[in-house]
């Protein structure tokens, strides 16, 4: 039995016509496979009255007095309603399709509600619905822990849900439907010369999921790759062939890539960097951090300064935690990471110096930089985001 796992994100959700285009795929993938499961996101973006910003806008979130555990019964609403107007309309058009939950298609999770991880997945209830020929309609992002309270599995969890299905059901292919042709050179939102990528290896999507690229998940990359199932990422509103994520890519793709050091970019917004001056107690300082849940990325610590960057959303808890310590500090907000991705940087001379280059011609701000094996990021001033992405995706060839 051969089966497939297609999960459509907010905008494909986001109308009635746009639901007539998924039900469309769903009875395309209906003629290939034997069997087809299907995993939903929320229905739209923010503004949208289900989509998970506005339900969470509901609460004033940021000052929310529900607790981790209610915010997750709150967010996993709007998946719950998609998944039931889904399977509405699929109904309508003859195809004989079934709500669930994700407690109800037998994902349990750990308790680390906002952000919590499958330990398992019972996959009796949805192997009785494929059997009597039913197409299951999966309410992604979430799970339920072993005492049944209902958990989500951190913003875009629903790319991973559909991975982890596809892993647990033995699937063929995960195909992630989204409002784009499938993962290109950048981001096209904010660079226009953007260009789709054909063919992708898993490590190369998941540096880029993880430097900010939202277009896919980085869990479900890492499920993905672990299990060895292909990852498509298509449009659902065209018939493009989407981008392919797997482990051996292609000849001509790998002789393409051979000739280039970088093969996309990615972003991410909304941090402030945080430089505290002094001698404090590095121990008891980043301990305190970790103890309130604040995740610090691109740090730096001297004798005698500090400086790492945080989420825009952690600054008054941090400023309450620094001023404990009695310590002189700065913040920059308003700040972005920009991240050149290429598996054959490490150990290349020169790299660094051509982003420099690049950025100063532009007249942009390097604010401090990070680098890993296949990964060089610059913290930047977010009005400058634009320019400097398009400018590296010339520099680097990328169009
Ligand atoms: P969905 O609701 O379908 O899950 P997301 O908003 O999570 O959609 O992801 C799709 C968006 O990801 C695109 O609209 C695009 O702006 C953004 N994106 C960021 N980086 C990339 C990239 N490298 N390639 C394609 N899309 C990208
Ligand atoms: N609706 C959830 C979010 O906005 C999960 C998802 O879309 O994948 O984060
Ligand atoms: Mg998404």
């Amino acid at each position: 039995m051969n089966i497939l796992i297609q999960k459509f994100g907010g905008t494909s959700m986001a109308t009635e016509e746009t639901r007539k285009n998924v039900a469309d795929k769903i009875m395309e993938a209906k003629k290939i496979y034997d069997n087809v499961v299907v995993v939903v996101s929320a229905i739209g973006r923010l503004g949208a009255p289900y989509a998970t910003d506005s339900l969470l806008h509901l609460v004033n979130y940021k000052n929310t007095k529900l607790s981790s555990k209610e915010i997750d019964l709150l967010m996993s609403v709007g998946e719950i309603i998609s998944s039931l107007v889904l399977t509405n309309t699929l109904l309508e058009s003859g195809i004989d399709a079934c709500a669930l939950t994700g407690g109800g298609a037998g994902i349990i999770t750990d308790d680390n509600y906002n952000s919590a991880d499958v330990i398992n997945i019972n996959t009796e209830p949805l192997m009785k619905l494929l059997n009597e020929g039913k197409i299951p309609v999966v309410a992604g992002f979430q799970g339920v822990t072993i005492g049944n309270d209902v958990t989500t599995l951190g913003r875009g969890g629903s790319d991973t849900t559909a991975s982890l299905l596809g892993e647990a059901l033995n699937a063929s292919a995960v195909e992630i439907y989204t409002d784009v042709d499938g993962i290109m050179t950048a981001d096209p939102r904010i660079c226009k010369s953007a260009k789709i990528i054909d063919e992708i290896s898993y490590n190369e999507v998941f540096q880029m999921a993880g430097s900010g690229a939202k277009v896919i998940h980085p869990r479900a990359v890492e499920v993905a790759r672990r299990a060895g199932i292909p990852l498509i990422i298509k449009n659902t509103f065209n018939n493009s062939k989407g981008t392919s994520i797997k482990r051996h890519i292609g000849v001509e793709r790998k002789k393409t890539i051979e000739d280039k050091l970088i093969t996309s970019i990615a972003h991410k917004t909304n941090i402030t960097q945080v430089s505290i001056k002094g001698d404090i107690d590095d121990e008891n300082f980043f301990t305190d951090l970790a103890r309130e849940n604040v995740s610090i990325d691109i740090i730096n610590i001297f004798p005698e300064r500090k400086v790492f960057t945080i989420d825009d959303v952690c600054k008054d808890k941090v400023i309450r935690l620094i001023e404990k310590y009695e310590a002189p500090y700065t913040f920059i907000d308003d700040c972005c990471k920009v991240t050149i991705i290429g598996e054959k940087i490490t150990g290349v001379p020169g790299v660094m110096a051509k982003i420099i280059r690049c950025l100063s011609k532009s007249s942009v701000e390097i604010l401090q930089t990070a680098d890993s094996l296949s990964t060089i990021a610059c913290l930047i001033k977010e009005k400058d985001l634009v320019i400097a992405a398009e400018a590296l995706h010339k520099e680097f060839m990328l169009g």
